[in-house]
């Protein structure tokens, strides 16, 4: 048994427990619109996901850094920023910008995009396991940021380096978006569904 199967709402907003206010599905003590779960929770986290997945792609083919000297120019992918990092002996650093460049946004789309079919599919396989997938992926949620971090310490290590005139590419944009569409995609699902279907099998 759980709060919507007694139809009780759970205010997002102040966290009380009620059956709706007089006025409809607000709550009676601070007002905010309530829903047993996120609204449009599957489409929502989807179709943030599907951008994600296309913004993928450019975000790693296209460069995120064109460097300019006085004897040249050069265009660089997250891939090549790595390499460069890695045969120029800082490998620390660049397991970093591996890591957190390209693991992490991968490994945040596969396992929502895991967790969003097992719940369209009406899954109650391991729901436990699944619950604590979805922690992991908002846990690293709150480090995305980390990614833009790695930019700025490459820019600053870079013009430090050499008298060199750094933009940033369209693939930057592209990595930025990918960070900021999984973090959607991962606050649209609600892991309550997770337990739905375990519930509704139990019944
Ligand atoms: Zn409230």
């Amino acid at each position: 048994m759980n709060a919507a199967a007694r139809e009780l709402y759970v205010c997002s907003g102040c966290s009380t427990l009620s059956r709706g206010g007089p006025q409809g599905e607000r709550c009676p003590r601070c007002g905010a619109a309530l829903s047993f779960r996120k609204p449009q929770s599957l489409a929502r986290t989807w179709a943030f996901l599907a951008a994600a997945i296309i913004l993928y792609v450019p975000a790693n083919v296209l460069p995120v850094m064109h460097t300019e000297w006085l004897t040249g120019s050069q265009d660089d992918t997250i891939l090549s920023g790595v390499l460069y990092l890695l045969w120029s002996g800082s490998w620390p650093l660049a397991l970093v910008v591996f890591i957190a460049s390209i693991s992490v946004p991968l490994l945040k789309i596969v396992t929502l995009g895991g967790l969003a079919a097992s719940v369209q599919l009406g899954s109650t396989w391991r729901p436990q396991s699944r619950a604590r997938a979805y922690r992991v992926v908002e846990f690293i949620g709150r480090w995305s940021m980390l990614d833009i971090y790695v930019v700025a310490i490459l820019t600053a290590l870079v013009q430090a380096k050499a008298l060199a005139h750094i933009e940033p590419g369209p693939g930057a944009l592209a990595f930025a978006a990918v960070v900021v569409l999984t973090m959607l995609a991962a606050l649209s699902f609600d892991p309550r569904l997770i337990w739905d279907a375990s519930r509704d099998a139990a019944c």
